[in-house]
């Protein structure tokens, strides 16, 4: 029988496309931080910031702290200077190549919390007048902002109050099919955050009990790499990262299924950790696949980089197009969150 039923699961999948359309850009979280500590306080529950402004929160339980860790910190630009013709050229936030938000609406948020509308273009993006369009190699000198302003010269867009140093946005362009595909981006990582919202939901209705204690971590800057660096609560025994499961040819994780991770770019995770993580999706009949992620690194890497002495693993979602315009279905998300129910209770 499962734990989780779909209405759980639903409440996940509303969790996350709320989350999708905060942005949240590395280093500009205030309010998906917000949102998180809001939700978990509606759920009466008595969430933290860290000092570093991740959300804490103790769900019950005795003994052996386990912290499950989602991050709610996205890809990003940040404005790094005005070129002459009023467009602006961005440092990226996080990786990726610049043909993923090239075309795409931005948003640039000024320091002093104006927002300006923009989009994402090649520096000489006409067809009709440039004829190497499509064999022009991308970088950040020209793949540029064009800002939404009747703006021609760097003067006029100084005047707008837009400079070095603010945060630029991606349109998260979410969308929920009738068939239960959930389609935007930065479902890496708020799928994650949205499902253990609802998880922590759902042990309020049923009241099960833990098997120890058990916390969740939002954490904020888990694109730029320290995002589990700190914050982790004292004694703490294991950090299971839930974060989005890698899709590619040779991978058996797809977008409706519950990924575990055997090893990313900082090794082998805890042997017993995932091995445990295997037998509990395999007894639930989930549909699962455990895999190796060739370019990848999590919370739990991080956690014990900073010298935390943990058991760490990884779950997550299957996320398609990671780091571009992602998809997964609630499939995915109905998995991940019964594997982390069974994971914590008692049976
Ligand atoms: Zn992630």
């Amino acid at each position: 029988m499962n734990l989780i039923d779909t209405s759980v699961r639903d409440r996940a999948v509303q969790a996350t496309v709320e989350l999708c359309k905060i942005p949240s850009p590395t280093g500009f979280t205030r309010q998906a931080e917000r949102y998180v500590f809001d939700a978990l306080v509606a759920l009466g529950y008595k969430p933290e910031y860290t000092v570093k402004r991740s959300v804490r929160v103790c769900l019950g339980g005795q003994g052996r702290p386990l912290v499950l860790a989602a991050h709610v910190d996205t890809l990003g630009a940040m404005v790094r200077s005005i070129k002459p013709s009023g467009s602006l050229r961005v440092a990226k936030l996080g990786g990726f190549p610049e043909n993923y938000i090239e075309g795409e609406n931005c948003t640039i948020h000024t320091r002093a919390g104006k927002t300006f509308s923009g989009r994402f273009l090649l520096d000489k993006p006409a067809v009709h007048v440039n004829k190497n369009v499509g064999t022009t190699a991308r970088d950040d000198t020209n793949i540029e902002v064009v800002i939404d302003e009747p703006v021609s010269k760097a003067d006029e867009v100084k005047a707008l109050g837009i400079g070095a140093g603010d945060f630029v946005s991606f349109d998260p362009r979410t969308t929920l099919t009738d068939s239960g595909y959930i389609k935007s981006r930065h479902l890496d990582d708020k799928a994650s955050a949205g499902i253990l919202l609802a998880l922590a939901g759902w042990l309020k209705d049923t009241k099960r009990e833990l098997q120890r204690s058990v916390w969740l971590l939002f954490t904020n800057y888990e694109e730029v790499g320290h995002g589990g660096s700190a914050g982790l609560p004292d004694g703490v025994e294991e950090i299971l990262s839930v974060d989005m499961g890698a899709i590619g040819e040779d991978l058996g994780t797809d977008d409706r299924s519950v990924s575990i991770c055997a090893k990313d770019s900082s090794g082998p995770y805890d042997l017993e950790l995932t091995d445990s993580l295997v037998a509990i999706a395999k007894e639930a009949g989930l549909r699962y696949a455990l895999d190796v992620y060739p370019f990848y690194g999590s919370d739990a890497d991080t956690s014990l980089r900073a010298g935390y002495d943990i058991r760490h693993g990884l779950i997550g979602p299957g996320v398609q197009a990671s780091h571009g315009y992602e998809r997964t279905h609630r499939d995915a998300i109905q998995a991940t969150l019964e594997l982390l129910a069974r994971y914590i209770v008692k049976a």
